[in-house]
């Protein structure tokens, strides 16, 4: 007979020895999609290909809290055109893959996004408890109708906006430049990708884990030095690879399938 000790276990395999120690980072990946190369691959690079990518977002956990990084996607076959979608197969849906690591939406404690695009903020309005932080700058420039040009609606679903101001607005926190959000997490504001882009820093046992949210793509952005193609300010997109470079540790693109297979167990820190 299993023993409720047992069960817990099972139930949370990840919670082993770095989990109890201090912080550690769990990757979740709700699947593949695709990309044109000019986004992943600055133009002038000349990579054109499209390019496939993944969907990583991350759960820290710390001292007992547990901190959501970005919210994933659910379907990721909706976005893509309909002769792609069968290629890369079902993606998971977010609520499965933190149930199947023994969490709950409620039990998530604080939300981080790095930026506002759709597919790092779509499934914030699963996480019914969570203090959610986001960059003013970013928050502004997506409320703003003066920026409408640059916010096709498929890339900014205006319904988490709507939540955000309305159901969320008590749990809705702005930060600007750098800040520690919980002891051990901090952001820091990169602007290059997006206005307000923030990428994040936790320190860990094995070292600073680094998730960067857009600032870079792929590993190959880095590691080539080959900026990606979509950006709002050239200059603070190259400061913030700078500041990648600068910080080293163990870095954590979101699209980058390369982050699995570096750490197997899904687990860094
Ligand atoms: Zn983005
Ligand atoms: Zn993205």
């Amino acid at each position: 007979m299993t023993s409720v000790p047992d069960m817990l276990a099972a139930a949370v395999p990840e919670a082993g020895e770095a989990a109890r120690h201090g912080h550690s980072v769990q990757v979740l990946c709700n699947g593949r999609w695709q990309a044109p190369g000019t986004v992943i691959f600055m133009h002038p690079h000349g990579r054109h290909d499209p390019v496939d990518i993944v969907q990583n977002f991350f759960l820290v956990r710390h001292g007992g809290q547990l901190t959501l990084v970005d919210t994933g996607v659910d379907d990721l076959g909706s976005f893509l055109r309909p002769e792609d979608r069968q290629r890369y197969g079902a993606s998971m849906p977010t609520l499965d893959l933190l149930a199947a690591k023994g969490v709950r939406p409620e039990d998530v404690d604080t939300l981080i996004l790095t930026h506002l695009h759709f597919d790092h903020y779509l499934n914030a309005r699963q996480f019914p408890r969570a203090r959610i932080v986001v960059n003013r700058r970013e928050f502004e420039f997506v409320m703003s109708p003066d920026n409408r040009r640059a916010m096709p609606r498929s890339g900014f679903p205006r319904e988490v906006f709507g939540w955000l101001v309305d159901e969320a607005w008590d749990r809705l926190e702005l930060v600007e430049g750098e800040r520690d959000v919980l002891p051990g997490i901090r952001v820091i504001e990169t602007g290059g990708h997006s206005p307000g882009h923030q990428i994040v820093v936790v320190d860990t046992a094995s070292g600073p884990v680094v998730i960067p949210g857009d600032e870079i793509y792929l590993y190959a952005n880095v590691e080539e030095d080959i900026p990606i193609g979509y950006y709002h300010d050239f200059e603070r997109l190259s400061r913030a690879m700078d500041l990648l470079h600068e910080i080293g540790g163990h870095l954590l693109p979101a699209h980058d399938a390369e982050v699995l297979r570096r750490y197997p167990s899904g687990i860094v820190g």
